[in-house]
Formats: C-alpha cells, sequence, structure tokens
C-alpha cells in the first residue's frame, strides 16, 4: 500500500491518502506483521506522506453495551485494533462515523456512542486519534451536526484524543451546507468557529454529492460532477480554518484516467498563499 502511494506520489503528486486497515465489511481483528508495518511507517516518513485509516463500515459507535454486550465489545475490539495499526502505520488517525441509533431515544444513542468511545479509549492509549465523521443524516438522523460532534468529544473521557473529519457530500445532503447559497459556505464556516469544531478537524473527504441539498441520500459524485458548485467547495477548502488539513477523495473512480482529473481540480480549491 505504501508502494502504491509513493507511486502515486511520484507520478501525480498525491501526498495523503486513506485506507481499510482489514476487510472493510467484517469487524475481526486483522492480526499483522509489526516488521511490515514498521516499513510502511518508514516509507511514509521518509516520503512525508499522510495517511488515515477507515473503520470498517459495520462499525456502529451506537452500539448498546447494555442491550448486546457481546456484540458491543466486538466493535471496541475492532476499533482498537484499527488504531494499533493506524500507530504502526504512521496513520495519523482512524475515521469513525458518528454513529447510527436504532432506538426511538436519541439520547440513549448519545450515551451509547460515549460508553464505547470511553471503553475503546481505556484500552487504546497511543497517541493515534479517533476521527469523527459528520454523517448525511439518516439512520436515526443523528451526527450531522457540529454541536454533535463537539459536545460528544468534549463529554468522553478524554477529549484530546478526539478529532473530527469533516466530509462535504454529507454536510451538503444531511442540510448543515448551503453550498448552493450565495453566503452558505460563510455561514458554515461562522457556525464551525463559533462551536469550535474546525481547531479539531484533521481531514476533509472532499466529495460531491450526487443528491440535492437537504435529501439526506448519501451519493457521491466526482467533484465538479455533482450539486455542490466548484466556487463554494473552493471558498470552504480555501479557508485559513482548513489550511494543511489532509484532503481526501471518496469518489467513484473514472474507469479511464482513474481519479486524474479531479486530483487536478482539487489543486486549484485548496488553500494557497
Ligand atoms: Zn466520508
Amino acid at each position: 500500500m505504501a508502494e502504491r502511494a509513493i507511486a502515486l506520489f511520484e507520478q501525480n503528486g498525491c501526498s495523503s491518502f486513506q485506507f481499510f486497515s482489514k476487510n472493510p465489511r467484517s469487524l475481526q481483528v486483522k492480526h499483522f506483521s509489526t516488521a511490515e508495518a514498521e516499513r510502511c511507517r518508514q516509507l511514509m516518513e521518509q516520503y512525508r506522506l499522510r495517511s488515515v485509516i477507515h473503520s470498517a463500515y459495520p462499525l456502529n459507535l451506537a452500539t448498546s453495551i447494555q442491550d448486546q454486550p457481546e456484540v458491543a465489545i466486538q466493535h471496541v475490539h475492532s476499533l482498537c485494533n484499527d488504531l494499533e495499526i493506524a500507530e504502526a502505520t504512521g496513520a495519523i488517525g482512524v475515521v469513525v462515523h458518528f454513529g447510527i441509533v436504532k432506538k426511538s431515544n436519541r439520547l440513549e444513542g448519545y450515551r451509547d456512542i460515549l460508553t464505547t468511545l470511553n471503553a475503546v479509549l481505556t484500552m487504546y492509549k497511543g497517541p493515534t486519534l479517533i476521527l469523527l465523521e459528520n454523517q448525511a443524516g439518516l439512520h436515526g438522523g443523528i451526527g450531522s451536526t457540529f454541536e454533535e460532534h463537539v459536545q460528544i468529544k468534549q463529554l468522553c473521557m478524554d477529549p484530546d484524543r478526539i478529532g473530527f473529519c469533516f466530509d462535504t457530500c454529507h454536510a451538503y445532503v444531511s442540510g448543515l451546507w448551503h453550498a448552493d447559497d450565495q453566503s452558505g459556505t460563510e455561514q458554515l464556516i461562522l457556525h464551525g468557529e463559533r462551536v469550535g469544531y474546525w481547531d479539531d478537524v484533521e481531514v476533509v473527504h472532499v466529495n460531491d454529492a450526487a443528491e440535492p441539498y437537504g435529501s439526506l441520500r448519501d451519493r457521491h459524485a466526482q467533484l465538479g460532477k455533482g450539486q455542490i458548485p466548484l466556487a463554494a467547495m473552493k471558498e470552504l477548502l480555501s479557508t485559513p480554518q482548513l489550511n494543511g488539513v489532509m484532503n481526501v477523495l471518496e469518489t467513484p473512480a473514472s474507469d479511464v484516467s482513474f481519479h486524474q482529473a479531479e486530483w487536478e481540480i482539487l489543486r486549484t480549491l485548496q488553500y494557497s498563499n
């Protein structure tokens, strides 16, 4: 993986990437070779590449330890395993979706998320961050606001080890970011600043949205091919608040040129002095 990243860096100048540390459809713990991981970490350092791990899809921080203790423990172990692999390979953090609440009482969902986070923070004591990602607004409708992210971070047992991953498609379809509106992006930036969100953003998932603003439908599109105006994307990505933050694409690759065209667009959107 590191060798592929180096090739992409040398050919296209890409210096950040996201990867799955194991089968993305399973929570099964992966046993890894520390020597191989160390080799990866050294290569990352040598080429000054940055990476982040995406947790497995079934991972749900809102899994209730009261209702399903055995299942909840599996989720905790899976996330600790991701954090250990991230630390060993030199990744800055592990991106985790905020959580899916299957109960009618949202407060129980928040409690379950905090319980899971605290269990993980107790078991894993290393430097790698847990990065909470904003959601598109479905599945119990939680996790799409700045306030929820800032509150969960502050209420957990070790807030310094929690950061954020901001997904532009999710922000748009959830109704958080009104990118079609003239002042929508400025308002989003001010809103994040008011609640103290941006300071802890470590990664931006730069995705265009295939579905309309506020639709709650999570379908990513290639940059410039979806609903989010590129001017709004540029206004957001070039704000000083996001200067130096890792940008990664999670968009469908084109058959012909992979992500080449998008990388070129992305470079024109980022912060420059
Ligand atoms: Zn994302």
